[in-house]
This record gives structure tokens, C-alpha cells and sequence, in this order.
């Protein structure tokens, strides 16, 4: 998560450290028109829903509701490979690059409920490397917005074998689904696992078990 330090810059420097502390980038710029026309359809489905939406509690929901959708959804406005090439470095180095443990927030769009896992994600170079803390943000990027976890898993595979062109991409998701657990079925244990590979991890079972073996 150090990376984040790295975008932060200026006189609201003080206030987003803190931010920073608490684990999240706080991010401000939201489109008032976009902000205002969401919050007009939150406060109906207050009311559909029964609630008073003028009562204390509620007077401020629309909007926050507003904000945390487009928080949510931000990818849409962000280029994956875009992100990787703009720290690209060439490197004779051709073993496996693994980032483990990498932290997935994202949104089912079946339901507009979270999933909430890990990811991890390997390539072997073949004569370039990007910035490890891309790696992260490329997993953020295609996360924050409405996924299905299928569709993660190879948006992500496919965004480095595009930048990179690396020999091999290996892409594990393991996460819980919050449709599942809180309504439906209600199995608030289970976990889906994803996987996508490409060249090597595809072709050589060693190489790829070698990555099983690591993420384990
Ligand atoms: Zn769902």
C-alpha cells in the first residue's frame, strides 16, 4: 500500500497521509452534476424501500451513496496499460515475478454487492519489468468497477501481456462474495477462486505449479 505515498503531492499533502493511515486513498473530485442526478434516484429508492428519507439519519445518504458508487467504479476512467508502461524498465531478468497477497475490493455487477479476496499475480519478464506498485494498481483498476470475478481475473492477465509482452502471466483471485454470504444461499464461508494464465504458465505445467506452489 506504500505506493499510494507516491501520487500524493501539494498542500493536501497532511490530510491525505492521514488518509493514507486509514488505508485508503481518499479521492474528492467528484462530478457535482453526476453526484446530484445519483443521489435524486438514491432518495426514491429510499422511499420505494419505505424509509423517510427526509429523517435525520438519512438526510445526507444520497449523496454519500453517490460518492461511494462513483468511488466504486473509478476504473472505468483509468488505463491499465497505461498505468504499467508509464514505469517500464528493460531487465535481462527472466525468472518469476510473483506479487502475493495483493488486496481485491470489488463490486459483483449482478447484484451491486462487494467481493472482497486477494489476488495474486506472476510474470517471467522477457527483457522488461514494470514497478511492482503498478502491478497493484492494475489489479485496482479493472476491480473498481462492475465485475464479475471471472472477468477480473483475465482483465488483469491480459492488461500485463499486453504491456509487458512477457514470456507468461498467472492470475489468482480468491474472494468472497457478499451476495452470497448476506442473502441467497447465506454460505458466508465459501471462497471462488479464479485463474487465468498465458504463455509459459499455460504451456509449461512446472512453471505453473512452481506459482501454485508459491501462492499457497
Ligand atoms: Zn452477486
Amino acid at each position: 500500500m506504500t505506493n499510494y505515498f507516491v501520487y500524493f503531492c501539494g498542500r493536501n499533502r497532511q490530510r491525505q497521509q492521514k488518509d493514507f493511515k486509514m488505508g485508503y486513498k481518499r479521492q474528492d473530485n467528484y462530478d457535482a452534476q453526476t453526484t446530484a442526478a445519483i443521489a435524486s434516484h438514491v432518495e426514491e429508492i429510499l422511499r420505494l424501500l419505505g424509509e423517510d428519507p427526509q429523517r435525520e439519519g438519512l438526510v445526507k445518504t444520497p449523496e454519500r451513496v453517490a460518492k461511494s458508487l462513483q468511488f466504486l467504479t473509478k476504473g472505468y476512467d483509468e488505463d491499465g496499460i497505461a498505468i504499467v508502461q508509464s514505469a517500464m524498465f528493460d531487465e535481462k531478468y527472466q525468472q518469476m515475478v510473483l506479487v502475493k497477497d495483493i488486496e481485491l475490493y470489488s463490486t459483483c455487477e449482478h447484484h451491486m454487492l462487494p467481493f472482497l479476496g486477494k489476488c495474486h499475480v506472476a510474470y517471467i519478464p522477457n527483457g522488461k519489468i514494470t514497478g511492482l506498485s503498478k502491478i497493484a494498481r492494475v489489479v485496482e483498476t479493472f476491480a473498481r468497477r462492475l465485475q464479475v470475478q471471472e472477468r477480473l481475473t483475465v482483465e488483469i492477465r491480459d492488461c500485463l501481456q499486453e504491456a509487458l509482452n512477457p514470456l507468461g502471466v498467472a492470475v489468482v483471485i480468491e474472494a468472497t462474495h457478499s451476495c452470497m454470504v448476506l442473502r441467497g444461499v447465506e454460505k458466508s464461508n465459501s471462497v471462488t477462486t479464479t485463474s487465468a494464465f498465458s504463455g509459459v504458465f499455460l504451456k509449461d505445467a512446472r512453471t505453473r505449479n512452481e506459482f501454485l506452489n508459491l501462492i499457497r
